[in-house]
């Protein structure tokens, strides 16, 4: 074999350059040197093995959890004339077995393979009578027990190693803060592969969070910039996919929905539209975007909180792929972090888990409300300094960026706010506790003779809505906690009493003005 890897590119993919760190990768691979690649979303991580395996003796063997990502990507290698296939369960016994002969018989490029189906005797015998060029662990991260992606079959990889110690092996993910790096290469014993780690920055996406007042209203009002443009919006429950999709549809929007409560032959036909026509908006749970590459989603949505930065990243990072101006936007509110956090609680996981996660949402929930810009928010979530400005210029392009919040001095009414969550018994939500400072005449209020608190009243000089950004922010800066046991009141945390006694100032940001298009009310 003479060709180079600069032939193959353009000879085979129609590409006319290599971008980032995708020539080092392929001459390291090609060369016979394992690697570890952690590559953002939509940054080229495919052709770190595909090149490689033309370039070598033998088939590379590509392990993906993803069926469809699998067939996806056989079909694309095909059209371009690459001898690959797929191995996974959607396929009966004698196709499969076809499969196998070419394998044998050398007469194949790429193979994909689902994990447990590496695994078997059967499949190891195999390999063994075969010339195998590279083995490709395609998203990685699924190695590590922390992420959210957790393969079983993954950590028996090892075997790989063990049994064809020369035959070199690439890793890749797009998930890459240093926790997850570090286990990746423990798990998969690649601490002595060379390791390839790209800018996360993805410029040409603009980050913007909102908070919730009325997410309907807003979502439509951010959509209206969209007009006709494809895009996906992020929702936590299927029940909530369904109605967000069916408001949107009534406000003209070509929205569908997609999630695992639906008939796959809908949620293959839903995803199918969304990749084949224009415009087409997909209301999905996270589960929807592995693996879908769709270059023009000009824009993703988060209705709710997300459960990690790092999920928030790759979730986020299916818009813009071809390089365009693209949105990343978020809708949240206190109410969202009560639930997340009952979520993490009442879940089956054990102690230690639990505490990350909730470690993982205060990041997120940070990020949230932070007042710096996002995108250097986030980089450092991935241990990257952003710098693409000059080292420590911010990026000109999300919401803090473009329109730097205002802070005020809420030490007063920081005060007030937690003097009211301990008299009233550190057991009531902050709709509740607002009702209070505010002097609502209401039932629950006088219900609980909440009327007679010395606190009761005592916060007329905010509105409610200035008040819940009170409320949310303190639960953000660490001041409140919320009680997850019970029915998700706020509890005073061990900081409170410094702000309580005068000994701790609190800055908040200024709440942004409602849209003046706004015809949102005070929901939620
Ligand atoms: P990832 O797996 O990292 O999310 P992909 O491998 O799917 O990314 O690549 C994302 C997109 O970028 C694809 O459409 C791919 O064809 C394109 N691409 C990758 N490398 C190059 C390159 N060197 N030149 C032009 N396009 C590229
Ligand atoms: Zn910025």
């Amino acid at each position: 074999m003479s060709e180079t890897a600069p032939d193959i590119l353009r000879e085979v993919f129609g590409h006319e350059a290599f971008r980032g760190e995708q020539a080092a990768i392929i001459e390291h691979v090609a060369a016979g040197g394992d690697a570890l690649v952690l590559m953002p979303t939509g940054g080229g991580k495919s052709l770190c093995y595909q090149v490689p395996a033309l370039l070598r003796e033998g088939c590379a063997i590509v392990i993906s959890p993803l069926i469809a990502l699998m067939q996806d990507q056989v079909e694309a290698l095909r059209q371009l004339g690459v001898r690959a296939a797929f191995l996974n369960s959607t396929l009966d016994g004698a196709e499969a077995a076809a499969i196998e002969r070419e394998l044998r018989e050398g007469t194949l490029d790429l193979l994909y393979v689902a994990p447990e189906r590496l695994l078997t005797p059967r499949f190891m015998s195999l390999l063994d009578a075969s010339r195998i060029a590279l083995f490709a662990i395609d998203e990685a991260h699924c190695v590590s027990q922390w992420g959210h992606d957790f393969r079983r079959e993954y950590r028996e990889l090892t075997v790989l190693h063990e049994r064809w110690p020369h035959v070199p092996r690439i890793a890749l993910t797009a998930t890459a803060d240093p926790p997850t790096q570090r286990e990746i290469a423990e798990r998969l014993q690649l601490e002595d592969a060379r390791r390839f780690t790209s800018s996360f920055d993805r410029p040409n996406i603009r980050y913007t969070v909102v908070h919730k007042e009325n997410g309907n209203r807003q979502l439509l009002d951010f959509i209206d910039g969209h007009r006709d443009e494809a895009g996906i919006v992020y929702c936590l429950s299927r029940n909530k996919v369904e109605k967000t999709a069916a408001m949107l549809v009534e406000a003209g929007i070509d929205a569908l929905p997609y999630h695992a409560g639906l008939d796959a032959s809908v949620r293959a036909a839903n995803q199918r539209r969304f990749l084949l026509e224009d415009g087409v908006v997909v209301v999905a749970t996270i589960a929807f975007g592995m693996g879908i590459d769709k270059p023009d989603v000009r824009f993703v949505a988060h209705m709710d909180l997300p459960k990690s930065i790092e999920g928030y990243y790759q979730e986020t990072g299916r818009a813009g792929r071809d390089g365009d101006p693209a949105e990343a936007w978020m809708c949240h509110g206190l109410g969202d972090v009560v639930l997340l956090r009952q979520m993490i609680d009442q879940s089956e996981s054990g102690e230690e888990r639990k505490r990350l996660e909730h470690r993982k949402l205060d990041a997120l929930v940070g990020y949230c409300e932070s007042t710096r810009c996002r995108r250097q928010v986030l980089l450092a979530c991935f241990g990257e300094n952003y710098a693409g400005n000059g080292p420590g210029e911010p990026c000109g392009n999300c919401d803090n960026c473009l329109s730097p919040p205002e802070t005020w001095d809420a030490t007063v009414a920081a005060q007030k706010a937690l003097s009211c969550v301990y008299r009233t018994g550190q057991r009531f939500g902050a709709a509740h506790l607002i009702d209070v400072l505010r002097g609502s005449e209401s039932e629950r209020v006088r219900q609980f003779g909440h009327d007679r608190l010395s606190t009761y009243g005592i916060g007329t000089e905010l509105d409610a809505r200035a008040w819940r950004g009170v409320f949310r922010q303190l639960v953000a800066a660490g001041l409140l906690e919320v009680d997850t046991e019970g029915y998700g009141g706020l509890r005073l945390t061990a900081d409170s009493r410094d702000v309580l006694q005068g000994r701790r100032e609190v800055l908040l940001r200024k709440e942004a003005p409602r849209p003046a298009r706004g015809r949102a009310r005070d929901g939620e």
